[in-house]
């Protein structure tokens, strides 16, 4: 029997065209959502979509950019004459270096990606939702790094605690309006993100996860599937770390 946990969801991930956001996309297909599948890098946002058949959707957008978010939630609706419900975050990046050495642009692009993207997906996408009368989920992703203040990330892991905050305040604003929104908080993921982590750090890293490996994108996208289902209809304002076990 096919999976239905997410039948008839209309979901918009961004992020979509690599790692994470990818995953989340077709685990979600899978489970019977339509997918809106949005990425600075269409082509990579096609890539994906390729793999899921011709009901679902790429987009090409910029998380920074509000007016470009606006116009690709109005190119969606027009497309499947409704906005979409389910929102997910996936849509992130790295610029590490030690903070003496941090160039000041590399700090202020990293904060504008991770966290001002979020804050503008969840507000353009919770307005249309609410003109439509629909309640949903959103799911934005944090990151250990935000608990452990890891070394040569005084952007990232700044940027990944406050997308926790900004998702507890959202839940907050927005559970009226039937709108439910969590943090899925990946450990350290095999994705492009991280293929470029030496394998000497790598090797120090496991060493602390109790389960000795790195996750899998498909483990994160579990978490992401249950909250964006109905199974997880009375959890809101709170966050899942899926680590292995990160000390
Ligand atoms: P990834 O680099 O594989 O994918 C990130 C995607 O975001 C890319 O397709 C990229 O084109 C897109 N993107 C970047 N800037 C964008 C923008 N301005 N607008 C739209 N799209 C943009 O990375 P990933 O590992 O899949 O990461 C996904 C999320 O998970 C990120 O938020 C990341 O910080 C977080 N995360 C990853 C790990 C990990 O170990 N991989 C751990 C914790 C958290």
């Amino acid at each position: 029997m096919p999976s239905t946990l997410l039948l008839g969801k209309l979901a918009f991930v961004t992020g979509a065209g690599s790692g994470i956001g990818r995953a989340v996309a077709i685990r979600f297909a899978q489970e019977g959502a339509t997918v809106i599948a949005a990425d600075r890098n269409f082509q990579q946002a096609e890539e994906t979509t390729k793999k899921l058949g011709s009901t679902h959707m790429p987009i090409e957008v910029d998380v920074t950019n509000g007016d470009n978010i606006k116009s690709v939630l109005e190119e969606a609706i027009n497309r499947y004459k409704r906005p979409p419900s389910t929102i997910v975050n996936c849509a992130g990046i790295t610029r590490d270096a030690f903070i003496l050495k941090m160039e000041d642009s590399d700090f202020d692009l990293v904060l504008n990606v991770n966290l001002k993207g979020t804050y503008l997906v969840m507000k353009h996408a919770a307005q249309r939702m609410i003109d439509y009368k629909l309640g949903g989920s959103m799911i934005n992703i944090s990151s250990v790094t935000a608990r452990m203040g890891n070394m040569g990330q005084c952007n990232y892991a700044p940027s990944k605690a406050a997308v926790d905050c900004l998702s507890r305040v959202a839940s907050k604003e927005f559970a009226r309006y039937g709108i439910r929104v969590n943090t899925v908080v990946p450990g350290f993921i095999n994705t492009p993100m991280t293929h470029t982590v030496p394998d000497k750090v790598k090797d120090m890293i496991t060493a602390n996860v109790a389960l000795r490996r790195f996750g899998e994108p498909e483990e994160i996208s579990d978490t992401i599937a249950f909250l964006a289902s109905d199974k997880s209809e009375y959890i809101t304002g709170t966050s899942i770390e899926v680590s292995g076990g990160l000390a």
